[in-house]
């Protein structure tokens, strides 16, 4: 999968090279795996063609539903938070545009994606596929509620502004893994990573502000 990748460089190979260099590593991202992955996965094959242009740029971009895909120092730092070693299961809530999603498959064998709205599903699937990352499921429910039929996960990135930690996503973190999630009200959050230490033992560490679109379920946002 990585020689796939690796073998076919695009014409933008020059620009995420140039993302990686000064947006991401720049701003203290080290995980060499992390930044391998930022390099090798195209983010332009993710955001709507008429924002292609855009794809390396320094910020979220709109793709469609009111969602955003997020700004990519956001996705590396969040993902560098987890600290995959090349072995976990993993669980993501908000696929969106797949972006995270693929970056996440990239460094893990086996990856679960919760997406509330079905047509951003349905095209992210498609993208992961054609991208040849079939152990990136992506499925259609409330990512509040986590997913069940896959638990436990030694890693959970929530890409969706929570209002409080959601219970179920503690409950489904394996014993030594990690949560990683905005936390905050609609307009700001800070990010947060939750490790399990024991069946009832959580230590609970506070990052940078970041700015989300809100998760929205049983366990995060009511509907608006
Ligand atoms: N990770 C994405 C960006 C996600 S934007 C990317 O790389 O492109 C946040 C996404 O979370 C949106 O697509 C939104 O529809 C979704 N979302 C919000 N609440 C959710 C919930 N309860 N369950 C699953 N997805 C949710």
């Amino acid at each position: 999968m990585r020689r796939t990748f690796a073998e076919e460089p695009d014409r933008w190979a020059e620009a995420r090279e140039r993302m990686v260099r000064d947006q991401i590593a720049a701003r203290g991202v080290r995980d060499p795996r992390v930044l391998e992955a930022m390099r090798i996965i195209p983010r332009h094959v993710f955001v709507p063609p008429d924002k292609q242009m855009w794809a390396y740029e320094d910020r979220p971009l709109s793709i469609g539903h009111g969602q955003t895909i997020s700004q990519p120092y956001i996705v590396a730092r969040m993902t560098e938070l987890l600290g995959l070693q090349g072995d976990e299961k993993v669980l993501e809530v908000g696929t969106g545009s797949g972006y995270q999603a693929a970056i996440l498959g990239y460094l893990a064998p086996e990856v679960h994606t919760v997406e509330r709205v079905p047509e951003l599903a349905q095209q992210a699937a498609a993208r992961l596929a054609a991208l040849g990352l079939p152990h990136v499921q992506v499925h259609v429910a409330d990512g509040t509620l986590g997913w069940p039929p896959a638990a436990p996960y030694d890693a959970i990135l929530v890409a969706a502004a929570a209002p409080q930690v959601p219970k179920p996503l503690l409950e489904q973190l394996a014993v030594g893994g990690r949560l990683v999630l905005p936390v905050g009200d609609r307009y700001q959050q800070f990010l947060e990573r939750w490790t399990r230490l024991g069946p009832d033992d959580f230590r609970h560490e506070r990052f940078e502000p970041v700015a989300f679109v809100p998760l929205v379920g049983k366990a995060g946002w009511p509907e608006a």
